[in-house]
């Protein structure tokens, strides 16, 4: 690598989308944000916007038949900007990977034998890894001299110590077919983590946090010395808090029942509880402002989903106190935990007896910065702190290739 390569391309590639950052890691700036999506359909699409800051955005509309023909099309509009993928100054491309299982606790260079290694977990993540597996294999094949790292959501909470990881069902079927607790948005819970300590000015070290990244998908993790110890997804992102579409939580006889009483098969089972249960399976709305309007215009059904998503997070919020033993904060991120004010304000109502308070005034600002929303003398804090998965993944593909 030269020392004017300072650049980091990351790639999240899903089965029909590729979403893409250009950063430059001397100062954190976005050079280039896009997304390619519907890929494979005749109508696919491809959004670039050649800064941060959403100036200068260009379309492309029309069939991208491909994995291949998307990022060579993000390689011709970068390059329009004199940004190309073949320029000196990018340093290497990072990958988004959802299943890193217990092989991968760390980013790590990809070569031949790791790229089987994620193979072998296609069994773990079906949904997911096989697309990343397409989006690695495609940028190593436009750039083969250059530097790719994989950044596992899973990374994060390989930490967990087995009483946490392990479910309390038959070692030696859980250990054949690798049933164990994953937990995944690990870049995310580690870039909240170590923001919400800058933001406490505290050393990470010191910290024992509940974050609670909210989006369509969500989860709680526990943290204790910048270390998670406990998190709330589990083999797959179906496990824990209630989301836009999945159940969470859910006694594992329902299954049985439907089988068996409903007649449902496997995949209809799956589809019922990954698409259509959580939010959208409550109320029918799974965005969070919409619920918002329902429920203040008095509609009985998002006013119980709304109460039964605070209810869960309670609950979460609780059993990771008793983990912890002592909180110094309750952080919350992502779509909903960052815009919400009053998913906040209910999921934290009657903890003061935990020491955590929200200010009704703090937490009703909106802002894109990390920021305090209990009161000054608030025993724990609760904080907002806007995730940026993109920005962690960049950070720690750098951090490996300029070592
Ligand atoms: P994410 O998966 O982090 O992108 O979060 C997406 C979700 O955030 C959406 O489905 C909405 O439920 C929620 N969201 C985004 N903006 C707002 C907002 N201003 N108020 C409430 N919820 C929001």
């Amino acid at each position: 690598m030269t020392s004017q390569a300072t650049r980091v391309l990351v790639l999240n590639s899903g089965s029909s989308s590729v979403k893409y950052q250009l950063l430059d890691m001397r100062d954190g700036t976005r050079l280039a944000v896009g997304l390619v999506e519907r890929i494979g359909e005749s109508a696919s699409r491809l959004v670039h916007t050649p800064s941060g800051d959403g100036a200068g955005r260009r379309e492309r509309t029309g069939r991208i038949a491909d994995h291949e023909r998307a990022l060579e099309a993000v390689a011709e509009e970068l390059a329009l900007d004199g940004m190309g993928i073949d320029s000196p100054e990018l340093a290497a491309i990072g990958h988004r990977v959802v299943h890193g299982g217990l092989e991968f606790s760390a980013p790590t260079v990809i070569d031949d034998a790791v790229l089987a290694e994620i193979e072998r977990l296609v069994p773990v993540a079906p949904l997911h890894n096989p697309a990343n597996i397409t989006g690695i294999r495609t940028a190593r094949a436009l750039r083969p001299d250059l530097p790719q790292v994989a950044v596992f959501d899973t990374a994060f909470h390989t930490t967990m110590p087995e009483h946490a990881a392990r479910y309390a069902i038959d070692v030696a079927t859980a250990d054949a077919h690798r049933i164990r607790r994953y937990g995944f948005h690990g870049t995310s819970h580690a870039y909240v983590s170590r923001r919400a300590a800058e933001l406490l000015g505290r050393a990470p070290e010191e910290l024992n946090l509940i974050v609670l990244h909210l989006g369509n998908g969500a989860s709680a993790s526990a943290v204790a010395g910048g270390r998670c110890v406990d998190t709330s997804m589990g083999l797959t992102p179906l496990e824990g808090l209630v989301m836009g579409t999945r159940s969470g939580d859910i006694d594992p006889a329902v299954v049985f029942h439907l089988e068996r009483v409903a007649g449902m098969d496997t995949d209809e089972i799956d589809e019922l509880l990954n698409k259509k249960s959580g939010l959208t399976g409550l109320c029918g709305d799974n965005d969070m402002r919409e619920i918002r309007r329902r429920v203040d215009a008095g509609d009985a059904a998002a006013t119980l989903a709304f109460d039964i998503y605070i209810h869960r997070l309670k609950k979460y919020i609780g059993a990771y106190y008793a983990v912890l033993g002592r909180v110094d904060a309750v952080v919350f991120t992502a779509g909903v935990g960052e815009n919400a004010a009053p998913v906040r304000e209910a999921a934290i109502a009657g903890l003061g007896e935990l020491g955590l308070v929200v200010d009704a005034e703090l937490n009703a600002v909106r802002s894109g910065e990390p920021r305090l929303v209990s009161p000054e003398n608030a025993r724990v804090a609760v904080a907002v702190v806007p995730t940026d998965e993109e920005m962690e993944i960049a950070r720690q593909t750098f951090a490996l290739v300029d070592a």
